[in-house]
């Protein structure tokens, strides 16, 4: 079942689960169980000919899963959607459900992806994929112009995956999606000249789909760490692959067979989370612009990014998120801030209720130069923000006394 709205496919979106019961729990049991028991060999078969009230191991599929995926389809306008362990793990699973959806072509697959891309992906793309086999292609700018340019420059029979994040992180630069897609359709692969294919992938994980739905703006696959707002608590790992049925599919494939399916525990916490995601995501968005604009006025902030308050306001009309970026003055300045803060406290990941702050230049961004973190939009100054949910007023108090030097000055 899907709803027009996320409020609602947030609660109610997806199939009913677990419909042999007479009678319903209200929340879900979880099904914490590596494999189920048959009756007969009539049984297997009719699992295997697609039951779908029949499970047989956990690795194949799981009601939790099962649960989750349907709810996760309802609220991102996807046909189907697959879970998977990790967002890393749905990253690699989008990427081989497309190259085969996509039709396996003879010069092989290229990703064209911008360079402002989170760190685990690019590792993944650079350490796993290449030796595999795929090109990897860094557009340096995310005009839809650049893009059109490095699609156009394909070679025959090739397939493209043009691979973008609705924002990136850490530099928290916000894509115009709908006007890149546009350009994708517009270039040699998009139109299928030369025998090249193409396939938009986006990872939607900053935004969500109660803040934007990329496959209404033309993207044929989107992932997500859930891990981050999807779950929206900070206590369970996880991914998911959204698209048409035959690249999920294909996806659901490369889950099983490489072994990275979500257990039934975390899928459980990740249904409960998710429920609360359209209201989470209102109050996270309206912090986060709050903080932004408080930031700006304050003489040892620099370069507050938040796609709330540039020219790409208009493109997020529901909000932009509770990730925002900023700099201050050196290296030592963002130690001082760090261990200043007495409220938020020093987390490198996001999106969890409580706000938390990282530094990319000692954690993901660890070990690079000055110059590779500057093409990568962020500085050894550069402090990421995940605004939480608490009152507005006692974030910016205790970024404020933190600025200050601590409580004691
Ligand atoms: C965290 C993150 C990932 C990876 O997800 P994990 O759940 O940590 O594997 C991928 N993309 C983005 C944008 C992320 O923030």
């Amino acid at each position: 079942m899907k709803y027009e709205k996320p409020f609602t496919n947030a609660l109610q979106g997806g199939d009913k689960a677990f419909r042999e019961m007479k009678n319903f729990s209200k929340t879900a049991p979880i099904f914490e169980t590596s494999v189920f028991s048959f009756d007969s060999l009539e049984d297997v078969d009719a699992y295997l000919n697609g039951d779908p009230d029949m499970y047989m191991y956990s690795r194949l599929d799981n009601p939790n899963n099962r649960q989750l995926e349907t709810r996760l389809a309802a609220l991102e306008s996807a046909e189907s959607a697959v879970v998977s362990s990790s967002g890393m793990a749905a990253v690699f699973a989008a990427v081989m459900g497309l190259m085969k959806a996509g039709g396996a072509v003879s010069s092989g697959t290229r990703i064209v992806t911008s360079r402002y891309l989170y760190g685990g992906t690019r590792s993944l793309f650079f350490q796993e994929l290449v030796p595999l086999g795929f090109t990897i292609v860094e557009v340096d700018s995310e005009s839809p112009d650049a893009v059109l340019e490095a699609l156009n420059e394909s070679p025959r029979d090739c397939l493209n995956i043009l691979y973008w994040e609705t924002v990136s992180n850490p530099g928290m630069k916000a894509a115009d999606i709908r006007k890149l897609t546009e350009a994708a359709h517009a270039s040699k692969p998009g139109k299928g000249e030369d025998g090249c294919g193409l396939e938009i992938l986006v990872d939607n994980t900053f935004l969500s789909p109660a803040l934007f739905r990329p496959l209404e703006h033309g993207a044929d696959a989107v992932l997500h760490s859930t891990t981050k707002y999807l779950n929206g608590h900070s206590d369970a790992t996880g991914g998911a692959v959204l698209s048409r049925e035959e690249v999920v599919e294909h996806a659901r494939k490369a889950v099983i067979n490489f072994g990275s399916q979500l257990s039934p525990f975390e899928s459980w916490l990740t249904l409960r989370g998710l429920q609360t995601l359209p209201m989470r995501m209102e109050r996270h968005s309206s912090n986060a612009l709050d903080i932004a604009a408080r930031l700006k006025e304050l003489p040892e902030v620099y370069n507050v990014c938040y796609p709330g308050l540039d020219s790409l306001r208009d493109s997020f009309p529901l909000g932009a998120g509770g990730m925002l970026s900023f700099d201050l003055e050196s290296s030592a300045a963002a130690g001082r801030f760090i261990r200043g803060l007495n409220m938020i406290s020093f987390s490198p990941s996001l999106a969890g209720l409580q706000t938390t702050v990282s530094y990319p230049a000692s954690t993901s961004h660890r070990n690079q130069s000055d110059e590779m973190l500057r093409s990568q939009g962020i500085s050894r100054s550069t402090i990421r923000l995940s605004v939480g949910l608490e009152d507005p007023d006692d974030i910016f108090q205790d970024i404020q006394q933190a600025l200050k030097g601590g409580e004691d000055v």
